[in-house]
C-alpha cells in the first residue's frame, strides 16, 4: 500500500539520508538504530571498510541458510512492503542525488520492482525417475555475492537484486555506484529493516560508505565471494569478467526502433515517445534511435510532436551533439573517445534544450531531429531524452542499419509492425535479450506487459532478465534403485 507522503515529509528524510552519509557502524556494533525513526540514525549494514562489509554478508548468508523457505519469503514481502510504501521517498533522493531521471518514473519503477521482482517460487527442483532410481536437481545458493550497482537505477536495482539472491538463499555485499551512495545504501538499509522486522537478522545484506574502484577490487578478490554480479556499463563488466570469478555481466545497450509501413503509425509515436522518455530515457532498454520508412516518416514525426516531442534543426542537433558528448583523450594511448557528458545524462529535454537556447516548458519531453545514420546521436549510448529519427527505404535497409546501431550488444530492440515477417526477420537478425512488438520499450521488463520484473538483465554472460534462479548452483542427488514408486 502507498503511503500518501507529503512533500515536507520527502524533503526531511531526503535531507536527513544525504547529511547522514559518513555514518557507519563497526561490524559488531548495530545500536544506535531505532526503526520508528529515520533522522539522524545510521543506516544498518553500511560499514567504512569492505571486508566488514564482506563479513557483515557472510554472517547474513549464514542466517539464510538456517531459515525456512517460508521465513525468508516473509522477509521478501516484508522488502515488498517497505518498497512500496518508501518508493516516493527512494525516487526524490535518487533525482536529488545523481541530478538524474524524474521523480514519479522511479516511484512508479520501484513499485514495479516491489510488485514483480519474483520470489522464492522462481527457485525449484527437478527430479529425474528411472529404471536406476531417483535423482533430484536443486538449486542451491552461491554464497556471498558481490553486487556492483548503477546509478541510473540504483536503489531499484539494489532492492531488485536483493530479493532474487535473498530468495535463492545467499548474502549479498554492493559496492554501489559512487555517485548515487546515498539512494543505494538507503535501499540497503531498507532491506535490513524489513529483514529484522519480519523477525530475521539485524544486518542480512551490507555495503559500504564509500564505494571505490578499491572497494570493488576487495569483493572480487575476497575468497568468500563466490559470485559477481555486475550491472552497468562495458567497462565495469569487462572489469568483473576478468576478475576469474563466476560472474554475471548486465551490461551497455543502444536500443534500435524499427517502424514500417504497416505499423499504428499514430501509436507508434506515442510508445515510442512514452518509452524512450521514461525516466528521462536512463533505462538501458529504452529507445535510443528509431528507422522509419520514407512512407511513414512524416505521419510518425508528427504523432511524436502531438506527444510532447520537440523537433530541432540539423544545426541545432549539430550544437547540441557538441554539449552533450565531450571528447576525452585517453593519457596512455593518446586515443581520442566521444563519451556523454555526466552533466547531461538523465537530465530533462527543456534542460537539454536550453543548452542551445530553446526555452520550452515541462509539456516537452524529448527532443527529436532527423539524422542520417553515421550521426553521434545514433551511434553513442546517450541516457538521455534525444532521438534521432532516420529514414529508410524498405525492411532490407531498415534491419541492416538497426543491427549495425545496436553495436552486437544484444540487449534490447524494438519494432511497430503488423507484417509478422518483417516483425520475424528483425528478431532473428538482431538476436537481442529483449524484443518489443508494438509497446513501450517498458513493456520489455513487465510494465505495462506480461512477465517478471528486473534491473539487471545479462545479454552478456546469458542470463537474460535476472531472477532468483540465475543466482543458484545446480547441485545433483542421486538415489540408487529406490523412491520410483511406479
Ligand atoms: P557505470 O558503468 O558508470 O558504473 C557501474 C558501476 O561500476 C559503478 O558502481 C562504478 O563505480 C563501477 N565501475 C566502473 N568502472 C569500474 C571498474 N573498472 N571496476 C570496478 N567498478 C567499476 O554505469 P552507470 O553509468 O551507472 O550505468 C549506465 C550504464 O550501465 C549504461 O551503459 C547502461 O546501459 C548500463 N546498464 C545496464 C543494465 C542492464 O541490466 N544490462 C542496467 C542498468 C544500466
Amino acid at each position: 500500500m502507498a503511503i500518501n507522503w507529503t512533500d515536507a515529509q520527502i524533503e526531511q528524510v531526503v535531507n536527513a539520508v544525504i547529511k547522514n552519509l559518513g555514518a557507519t557502524q563497526t561490524s559488531t556494533s548495530t545500536t544506535g538504530w531505532d526503526s520508528t525513526q529515520y533522522n539522524g540514525r545510521k543506516l544498518i549494514g553500511v560499514y567504512a571498510d569492505m571486508n566488514d562489509a564482506i563479513d557483515a554478508a557472510t554472517q547474513g548468508y549464514k542466517a539464510v541458510r538456517a531459515m525456512t523457505i517460508e521465513e525468508r519469503e516473509k522477509i521478501i514481502t516484508e522488502i515488498r512492503k517497505l518498497c512500496r510504501e518508501e518508493a516516493p521517498i527512494m525516487a526524490k533522493l535518487g533525482v536529488s542525488e545523481t541530478k538524474m531521471g524524474r521523480v514519479d518514473h522511479k516511484t512508479a519503477k520501484h513499485v514495479l520492482v516491489a510488485d514483480k521482482t519474483p520470489g522464492t517460487s522462481d527457485v525449484v527442483s527437478q527430479v529425474k525417475t528411472g529404471d536406476y532410481g531417483l535423482t533430484l536437481t536443486e538449486m542451491a545458493p552461491f554464497g556471498v555475492v558481490g553486487s556492483i550497482t548503477p546509478s541510473t537505477n540504483p536503489s531499484e536495482t539494489v532492492i531488485c537484486n536483493s530479493i532474487g539472491m535473498i530468495a535463492a538463499g545467499n548474502g549479498v555485499v554492493f559496492n554501489p555506484h559512487p555517485n548515487a551512495i546515498a539512494t543505494s545504501n538507503y535501499a540497503v538499509d531498507l532491506v535490513n529493516r524489513a529483514c529484522y522486522q519480519a523477525g530475521g537478522p539485524k544486518v542480512l545484506v551490507a555495503s559500504v560508505v564509500k564505494p571505490t574502484l578499491d572497494t570493488a577490487d576487495v569483493m572480487y578478490k575476497h575468497p568468500a565471494i563466490r559470485l559477481l554480479v555486475c550491472t552497468g556499463g562495458p567497462g565495469v563488466v569487462r572489469a568483473v569478467l576478468s576478475s576469474g570469478k563466476k560472474a554475471i555481466g548486465a551490461g551497455a545497450g543502444n536500443p534500435p526502433v524499427i517502424v514500417d509501413d504497416t505499423a499504428d503509425v499514430r501509436k507508434a509515436g506515442k510508445d515510442i515517445i512514452d518509452g524512450c522518455t521514461f525516466d528521462n530515457n536512463l533505462p538501458c532498454i529504452a529507445e535510443k534511435e528509431v528507422f522509419a520508412f520514407n512512407s511513414i516518416a512524416d505521419e510518425l514525426i508528427d504523432s511524436m510532436i502531438a506527444n510532447g516531442a520537440y523537433k530541432i534543426s540539423s544545426e541545432q542537433a549539430l550544437a547540441l551533439s557538441k554539449i552533450v558528448l565531450t571528447e576525452v583523450k585517453n593519457p596512455k594511448t593518446g586515443i581520442v573517445k566521444k563519451t556523454v557528458s555526466r552533466d547531461c545524462v538523465g537530465r530533462d529535454a527543456k534542460v537539454l534544450l536550453a543548452k542551445i537556447g530553446v526555452n520550452v516548458g515541462d509539456e516537452v519531453r524529448c527532443i527529436i531531429c532527423e539524422t542520417d545514420f553515421e550521426h553521434d546521436f545514433v551511434q553513442h549510448e546517450l541516457m538521455m531524452p534525444i532521438l534521432p529519427i532516420v529514414r529508410v527505404n524498405d525492411i532490407d535497409q531498415a534491419i541492416d542499419l538497426a543491427v549495425k546501431a545496436e553495436h552486437g550488444n544484444r540487449h534490447t530492440a524494438h519494432m511497430h509492425s503488423k507484417n509478422i515477417d518483417n516483425l520475424t526477420r528483425f528478431a532473428r537478425a538482431v538476436e537481442t535479450t529483449i524484443f518489443v512488438k508494438n509497446a513501450p520499450s517498458y513493456a520489455g521488463i513487465g510494465f505495462g506487459g506480461e512477465g517478471h520484473t528486473t534491473f539487471t538483465i545479462a545479454g552478456p554472460t546469458g542470463e537474460g532478465l535476472t531472477s532468483a534462479r540465475s543466482f543458484t548452483r545446480y547441485r545433483r542427488c542421486v538415489m540408487s534403485d529406490n523412491f520410483r514408486i511406479i
